[in-house]
Parts: C-alpha cells; sequence; structure tokens
C-alpha cells in the first residue's frame, strides 16, 4: 500500500509525521473519510466543504486547493487500486515545538491513504442488520467539527464491542439521541415517520445524512428532523445509522432490546438501495 505524506507518495508501512506534529501531540487536526464505490468517489464535494468549514473552525491553514487535493486523493486511489472502499484525508496544524499556543507560520501536514473494502462485508452487516448499546454524552460541545480528538468516541465503540454491538449512542442528560460513535442515529415511528437530530444540536452533520435527507424529500417519505428519546428508539418501527462507510445500515436491538420484529426494516434497507444512485459521483 502507498500513503501520501506531506508531498511525498511512500510505501504505507513506512510512512510516518513527525513526533511534534500536533495531531500527535493535541488532536490539533481534522479528518474526512470518502466512500469510493464501484470506481467512484462518492459526496466529494460534501465531504471537501465540510474538511474547509472544520479547519476554518479551528484556524487551520488549508494545505492544498480543492482540485490538487483531489488529483493527490485519485492518485492514492490509483496506487492502492480502490475500486471499492475509502479514501482517508487527515490535516493537523503541522510541526512545531510544544506550546498549547498556535505556533506563528507552521505548515499545516496532509496526510491520505485509500483502503480497499470488500463490499460483500456491508452488505452482510446490512441484511443481518446491528446492534446498538446507549452511552452517555461526555464528549465536547464541538463535535460538529470533524476533529481527530476522538477519544470518547474510541472508548463508546470499545464499550460497543464489549457489549457485542457494532455501534453506541451517545445520550444527552435529557434522553435524546445525539449520535452514533461513528455514525448519525435515525428511527422511524410507528406512524412511518423518519427521525433524526438536527444537525445543529451538538452532532456532527453528517454527509451520508445529508443525502439520505435528500432521497427522502425526492421520494416524498415524511421527516421530522428533531431530537428523539432513547424510549422512542425502543418502541421504533425501524432504526439505521448513517455514515461514508455503513452507508444505511438497519439496527435491529438497543440495549438488547429487538427494534419492531427484530429484523431490518423496508424503508432503511430501500435508502441504502437509493443511496448510490442519489449520490454525487466522481470518477476516482
Ligand atoms: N457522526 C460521527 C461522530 C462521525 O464520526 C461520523 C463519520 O465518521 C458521522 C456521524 C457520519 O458522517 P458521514 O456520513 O459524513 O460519514
Amino acid at each position: 500500500r502507498i500513503a501520501y505524506v506531506n508531498g511525498r507518495y511512500t510505501a504505507h508501512a513506512d510512512a510516518a509525521v513527525h513526533i511534534e506534529d500536533r495531531g500527535y501531540q493535541f488532536a490539533d487536526g481534522v479528518y474526512e473519510v470518502c466512500e469510493i464505490a464501484r470506481g467512484y468517489i462518492v459526496d466529494s464535494t460534501r465531504h471537501l466543504d465540510r474538511l474547509d468549514r472544520s479547519l476554518r473552525e479551528l484556524k487551520i491553514a488549508s494545505p492544498m486547493a480543492r482540485q490538487p487535493l483531489l488529483t493527490v486523493m485519485r492518485e492514492v486511489i490509483r496506487r492502492n487500486l480502490v475500486e471499492n472502499g475509502l479514501v482517508y484525508l487527515q490535516v493537523t496544524r503541522g510541526v512545531a515545538p510544544r506550546d498549547h499556543a498556535f505556533p506563528a507560520d507552521t505548515k499545516p501536514s496532509l496526510v491520505i491513504t485509500a483502503k480497499r473494502i470488500d463490499p460483500l462485508g456491508g452488505i452482510k452487516r446490512a441484511e443481518s442488520g446491528i446492534k446498538v448499546i446507549t452511552v452517555a454524552e461526555n464528549r465536547w460541545e464541538r463535535v460538529d467539527i470533524k476533529s481527530v480528538g476522538l477519544l470518547p468516541n474510541v472508548l463508546a465503540k470499545q464499550q460497543a464491542k464489549e457489549a457485542g454491538a457494532q455501534e453506541a449512542w451517545f445520550v444527552d442528560p435529557d434522553g435524546t439521541v445525539k449520535e452514533g460513535a461513528s455514525t448519525n442515529a435515525w428511527i422511524i415511528t410507528k406512524d412511518g415517520v423518519l427521525v433524526t437530530r438536527p444537525a445543529d444540536t451538538g452532532i456532527l452533520r453528517g454527509v451520508t445524512r445529508t443525502t439520505v435527507l435528500d432521497i427522502i424529500k425526492k421520494h416524498g417519505l415524511s421527516i421530522e428532523e428533531r431530537p428523539f428519546t432513547v424510549e422512542e428508539a425502543y418502541d421504533a418501527r425501524e432504526a439505521f445509522i448513517t455514515s461514508a462507510t455503513t452507508l444505511v445500515t438497519p439496527v435491529v436491538t438497543i440495549d438488547d432490546r429487538s427494534i419492531a420484529n427484530g429484523h431490518p426494516g423496508s424503508i432503511a434497507s430501500s435508502l441504502r438501495q437509493a443511496f448510490f444512485d442519489i449520490a454525487e459521483k466522481i470518477k476516482a
């Protein structure tokens, strides 16, 4: 495998950044993950728009303009022979002697990797549905920024794994579901209304979430962007998660309670089917 690190393509096994990179020392950086499907990069405009926003919010300089960045992404994808998988981008504030305040004139670090993923795994998970646990929200207030500071997410995902589940939903003290450790959370009520939390209420504005909203609007399905409680989720007709890596994946149990009949719901499954056609695709 080949990785791109600060202007060079190097063997993945030897790819490294300096020990005083601020990403390493302070998690002072941001990232993006785009899906690659059937030789296309999916929703790159929205992912790169969000990368720009994350960088602006943290006052990190942009490492590269959009077009050259896409060229490097394509080159990494090509060199790794990825037809299906993902491309990962990480930008940190750069390398500087350790000091919390921003260094003057440091160049941001840019790392891009790409990895092949057999689509069959995701298809199987979507056919069986996944298990979710709920955990108390313990993250900072700026989770709208896609920062590499992911320790609460790491701990939540590990807790899910130890419970035999695949995702953990962060829950606010008021009992409402925020989002998963690496996915957005959705339910469908017994009345057939899709419900997902508004993106400006303490969650990441998922690109997949936005594209699924496009599908919902196009097909005239009923949708409420509002917080929902864990109790509502237990009682839902369907539940599912969205992200660039899981697309739309049905949830069949939450905290060991079966959702509806314990099988993936039909609406979640058809949203998954509709996803590739409606998403923006550019040749990798
Ligand atoms: N929420 C969190 C905390 C995430 O880390 C992610 C993706 O990694 C998402 C939601 C889903 O976002 P996207 O659909 O852009 O992948």
